[in-house]
């Protein structure tokens, strides 16, 4: 079979590319390229992410847009971005995160998307286009659609969190860079004193990465002490369903959760 490979000349018309059965948008390749050559799914034409200006990344005034070509590398360099170091580089080995993109992420299947899953608990918007406009959706109702056909997304915003209110934790069974048995992240504000706006989501504990309300409830308004981490524990895997493959079964990710959240949320360090 043969495969095209087009240029769009801006974001709009490879929107419009991409909605033709078959076309898919060719980021970082980690994934697409895999599947072209293997036919997971249907691809007969990738377009290029070159000369769209997807690449740049702008920190301004507490205000964070990273745009959905910049790489895995890019972020775990960047000093700006110190608090997402962790969670960039939990993905692959240097090779893949040389190439791996967050766009990318956003549409990977289980158990990947450990990106992803720090974004949502920064409560991150997609800004994206589709073949008519540009829309801004909260990344937690744009994940569960995803990937849409005709839709190619420009970037990711979010407030800045300050570097000890953020936390992200990625369990592997092959370390330092297999798949993920799960990951958290947690977005832990404290204002006088106790939590404010707490953000937690998960990796591999559904098809894809997803919030926890009932922890983020659990947490909301109170200390950071021992009484609030054990109430959230205690409601740590309601909502979850994860799978089972090679990196873990179900029941072993539903048994681990609790442990992992609670290593968390108490700082005990790398997990
Ligand atoms: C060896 C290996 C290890 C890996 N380890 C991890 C890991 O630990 N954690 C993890 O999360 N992932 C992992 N991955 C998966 C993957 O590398 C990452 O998820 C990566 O971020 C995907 O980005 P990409 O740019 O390579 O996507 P691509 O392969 O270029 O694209 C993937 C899909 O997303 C679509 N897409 C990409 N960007 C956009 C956009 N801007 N708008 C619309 N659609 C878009 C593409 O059309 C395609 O359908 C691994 C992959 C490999 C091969």
């Amino acid at each position: 079979m043969t495969l095209d490979i087009v240029r769009a000349e801006d974001v709009r018309a490879a929107a419009r590319l991409s909605a033709n059965e078959g076309t898919h948008f060719l980021a970082g390749g980690t994934i697409l390229v895999r599947v072209a050559k293997t036919g997971g799914f249907p691809v007969k034409r990738m377009i290029l992410a070159e000369g769209l200006a997807l690449d740049t990344v702008s920190v301004d005034g507490g205000k964070v847009e990273i745009g959905a070509a910049v790489t895995m590398t890019t972020i775990a360099n960047d000093p700006r971005l110190v608090f997402l170091k962790r969670a960039a580089e939990s993905i692959g080995g240097p090779a893949i995160r040389n190439m791996a993109t967050v766009g990318g992420n956003l549409f990977a299947r289980y158990p990947y998307g450990d990106f992803a899953v720090a974004l949502l608990a920064l409560d991150a918007e997609v800004v994206a286009e589709d073949v008519e406009s540009s829309t801004t959706a909260p990344l937690a109702s744009f994940l569960p659609d995803a990937p849409r056909q005709g839709v190619i997304v420009r970037s990711v915003r979010f407030a800045a969190p300050s570097a000890s209110a953020f936390r992200f934790a990625k369990v592997t069974r092959k370390h330092p860079h297999g798949a993920s048995v799960l990951s958290i992240a947690a977005r832990l504000a404290e204002e006088h004193g106790t939590i404010s706006g707490a953000r937690v989501a998960y990796g591999a504990m559904s098809e894809r990465p997803m919030r926890s309300t009932a922890v983020e409830s659990a947490l909301e308004g109170r200390p950071l002490d021992a009484d609030t981490v054990a109430g959230a524990v205690n409601v740590a895997t309601e909502g979850c369903s994860p799978q089972t493959d090679p990196q873990a079964s179900a029941w072993y990710r539903m048994a681990v959760l609790p442990v992992h959240l609670r290593r968390l949320l108490s700082n005990e360090g790398k997990i």
